[in-house]
């Protein structure tokens, strides 16, 4: 039932969320696409592997994740209750290792010898390194070399807990050269070999997959807000930036019209300058990565450089289920610029004592906007979707702190 709306499947055998989706690849890497498509619906339904991600989910990275009232926040504000969903509170500090768990889990299932996964600021390699050590597998990760030299701290961190790490030298030696090398390693040994993606992007049906292990988000939020209101939230507000933590946030309430749904985007610099990241916004339906979905793009239909104060947040494409849900109208896609973001960083700290990384300050600076114009009794619920501490130092350097 969450998975489908109006009757539509989401997504439909062939992976696709309306016209958005698919599976956009060569034949070769298409049938191993279908093999862990295949694989996945087989294991995912076994009590064996849901004990174990329950179990997991309970007692490694500590879940149900709590949901807390921003009081002192939504007195100064004077508007709608804020209340934050707590996936800065995780094991690693994040919602990423939600579907990086699931994604270690169903390798082992399958019994692969390698994961392998590429990482641009580091996040997405740290929290599968992490379930890679907790599970057992070799973690291979694929990163460029100037992002290396960028973060450092994550850099350690991979190593530290055994992953191994590929510096990509090649072309911008950027995350999509990280891609790119990945993918290549990947397709030597397919069988042996499985690719976790890092967010609800690429081909089918890893945009399914990740946003089924992560759809526990909007689980909790609603039995939470039912045992303690009675009621489901009025609104639920996450940032979008493949769209994984949202797309979490969203899912139990997919068909529920009481409950407004907002994905916000990375206006970077402001929407009218070139210094952005808001594809749902901004962009138009195309391809990119082996998917349909909205994608900036120049007018030769190349990926445009991207810009977000938040690195997790600065991705040319956006998940197919979003692209889609924006079409419908069942989200309602909006942005904050770097300066809100930092403004939003800087007030829940001193507010309310808790320090946002700053993709999640984005949905923070959102609701910081808006609950002014609502009433008291209105509910929002922010998905906090990681912690600030990767973020700190440059705050602190960018407002001489
Ligand atoms: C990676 C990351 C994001 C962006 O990824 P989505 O797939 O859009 O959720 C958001 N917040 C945090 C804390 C992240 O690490």
């Amino acid at each position: 039932m969450q998975h489908q709306i109006n009757g539509i499947a989401l997504p439909n055998e062939q992976g696709f969320f309306g016209e958005y989706g698919g599976q956009f690849i060569p034949p070769h890497l298409k049938e191993a696409m279908d093999k862990i498509n295949v694989a996945y619906e087989e294991i995912r339904h076994t009590p064996e592997f849901q004990n174990e991600l329950s179990d997991l989910f309970s007692n490694y990275v500590g879940r149900p994740s709590p949901l807390f009232h921003a009081k002192r926040l939504s007195e100064q504000l004077g508007g709608a209750q804020i209340y934050l969903k707590r996936e800065d509170l995780n094991h690693t500090g994040a919602h990423k290792i939600n579907h990086c768990l699931g994604e270690a889990l169903l390798a082992k299932y399958m019994g692969k010898k390698k994961v392998i996964a590429e990482t641009g600021a580091g996040q997405h390699g740290v929290a599968l390194a992490t379930a890679c050590a907790l599970v057992g597998i070799p973690c291979e990760i694929h990163m460029g070399q100037v992002d290396i030299e960028k973060e450092h701290p994550n850099v350690v961190k991979m190593k530290i807990l055994g992953a191994h790490l590929v510096s990509v030298t090649r072309g911008t030696a950027t995350l999509k050269d990280a891609v790119d090398s990945a993918f290549e390693e990947y397709l030597k040994d397919p069988k042996n070999f499985i690719y976790a993606i890092g967010s609800v992007v690429g081909p089918h049906p890893f945009p399914k997959m990740v946003r089924d292990f992560q759809s526990i988000i909007g689980n909790e939020i609603k039995e939470q807000t039912h045992h303690r209101f009675g009621k489901n939230p009025d609104y639920v507000v996450a940032c979008v930036g493949g769209g994984s933590n949202a797309i979490g946030a969203f899912t139990a309430f997919l068909n529920d019209s009481d409950v407004k749904l907002v994905g916000v985007e990375p206006a970077g610099h402001g929407l009218e300058t070139h210094m952005h990241s808001a594809t749902l916004t901004l962009g138009k339906p195309s391809q990119i990565h082996g998917m349909a979905c909205y994608v900036l793009e120049n007018e030769a239909g190349e990926p445009l450089p991207v810009h977000s104060i938040a690195s997790g947040l600065d991705y040319p494409g956006v998940g197919p289920q979003h692209s889609f849900l924006k079409d419908l109208g069942r989200v309602e896609y909006s942005t904050a610029t770097d300066q809100e973001c930092l403004d939003a960083f800087m007030t829940l700290s001193r507010v309310e004592g808790i320090v946002p990384a700053l993709e999640s300050s984005h949905a923070v600076a959102w609701a910081i906007r808006e609950a002014p114009k609502l009433s008291k009794e209105t509910m929002i619920v922010v998905n906090l979707s990681g912690r600030g501490d990767k973020d700190s130092d440059y705050v602190a350097e960018k407002l001489k702190l």
